[in-house]
């Protein structure tokens, strides 16, 4: 049985016209020979409709409620999609999380897929030329429902193209690849061809949210090909990958940002043994990822401690410093929203030197201040100020030249 998993962002399902382009590709899978399994997201918009419901109706919604609540969205896209499939002659069934059944652990809003029924959801598919399985839901061991966080139909498609063994899973949206920069952010961006599961991932988790970090994940552990396509268009797409040596030659291959950042500082934390734990542990223990941290010198036994969390873990993150703070006696809690994260990222970093400073020069000439900075051997990160942010993505894009093809690069 060749297989053939392809996914459907909000914008490709947002209404009746657009559910007519993803029948169109469904259709053309469909008489290449495939038995397709279509995922689909919820229609643009109403995820983030459903979570200010959530908001409007309570202070601190029940989280797993709130998951019950909006894993609706792509139950509404699912059923009306398949009476499309159907009416048009199909052998298609909708496929809910738990009927397929997709476990996943309890962790509410950010749940983790731990199996799929691989052999249940064959048996299905010997029945239909076409299952319509909802995305971003799946169903925890005492059968309640979870979601797998933002962006997180992407990462259900790549599960499923890798529990059924699909030749490969096609995440169609509402641009034309994985482009060197965000192309609605930078009119100079480029489609990329291919790009390599790692440049990907520094891609995804700074920021790109063209595919969830998690879907990467699975594909690059199973080793699914992965087309990212436009639902609007026969354009041919980008094609994430297992690296290959030409893919080095490249120094650069995108510019990645994310506005999703809060700064906080702790000032005159006493500069002893024990403090970091004192600070991040509960943090940690919170489930509140810290990314950058920078510790200033120390002067007279005292330093600063900065770092940066996610806007949304802000007001938790401050609650449980602010013991912090009093237990090991720091002077001030402070915090600054107004900060952003760009991202340089390339394989070709591994063998090629000079491109910190290229990036560091390219800011400093717009006169753009770097607060922070953390790097990885396939990405430099710098947080600056946000009202800099479309500046410094369009100036770094520049600077490596990234709007010309790689032999020019
Ligand atoms: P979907 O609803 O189809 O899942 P998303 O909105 O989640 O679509 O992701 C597609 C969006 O990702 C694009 O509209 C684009 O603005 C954004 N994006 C950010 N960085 C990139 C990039 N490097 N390449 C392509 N798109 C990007
Ligand atoms: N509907 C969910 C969201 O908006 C999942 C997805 O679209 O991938 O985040
Ligand atoms: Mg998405």
């Amino acid at each position: 049985m060749r297989i053939l998993v392809q996914k459907f962002g909000g914008t490709s399902v947002a209404d009746l016209t657009c559910m007519r382009q993803v029948q169109a590709k469904v259709e053309k899978a469909l008489a290449d020979g495939y038995k397709v399994v279509c995922v689909l997201s919820a229609m643009a918009g109403e995820t983030n409709r459903l979570l200010t419901l959530a908001r409007e109706w309570s202070s601190r919604p029940d989280p797993s409620e709130q998951d019950v609540l909006i894993a609706t969205g792509e139950q509404v896209s699912v059923a009306l999609f398949t009476m499309l499939l159907r009416d048009a002659g199909w052998k298609a069934r909708s496929v809910l999380g738990f009927q397929m059944p997709m476990h996943t652990d309890n962790d509410y809003g950010k749940a983790r897929i731990m199996n799929i029924d691989s052999d249940r959801l064959k048996q299905m598919l010997d029945e239909h030329e076409v299952l319509v399985a909802a995305g971003f839901q799946g169903c925890d061991e005492c059968q309640r429902i979870t979601t797998l966080g933002r962006g997180g139909s992407d990462t259900s498609a790549v599960a499923l193209a890798a529990a059924l063994e699909a030749e490969r899973c096609e995440i169609y949206t509402d641009v034309e690849g994985v482009y060197t920069t965000d192309p609605n952010l930078c009119s100079r961006a480029r489609k990329l061809d291919r790009v390599a599961y790692d440049e990907m991932l520094e891609m995804a988790s700074m920021g790109a949210k063209v595919l969830q970090i998690r879907s990467v994940e699975f594909a690059k552990k199973y080793n699914v090909p992965v087309l990212v396509r436009s639902t609007f268009s026969d354009a041919s797409g980008t094609l994430v990958t297992k690296e290959d040596p030409s893919m080095e030659e490249v120094k650069v291959s995108g510019i990645a940002y994310d506005k999703d950042q809060a700064r906080v500082t702790l000032r005159e934390v006493p500069d002893r043994p024990g403090v970091a734990a004192a600070i991040f542990g509960p943090l940690a223990d919170a489930g509140i990822l810290v990314d950058m941290i920078i510790q200033n010198v120390s002067e007279q036994g005292r330093t600063d401690m900065t770092f940066t969390v996610s806007r949304s873990d802000l007001d938790r993150a401050l609650e449980i410093l602010e013991s912090v703070a009093k237990e090991i006696e720091a002077k001030d809690l402070i915090h600054d929203l107004g900060v952003c994260k760009v991202s340089v990222i390339g394989v070709g970093m591994r063998n090629h030197s000079g491109v910190a400073g290229t990036a560091f020069r390219a800011l400093t000439a717009e006169n753009i201040n770097i607060m922070m900075i953390s790097t990885s051997e396939i990405k430099i990160s710098c947080v600056i100020e946000e009202k800099y942010l479309e500046l410094a993505v369009r100036t770094l894009h520049d600077a490596f030249e990234l709007d010309k093809q790689p032999a020019e690069n």
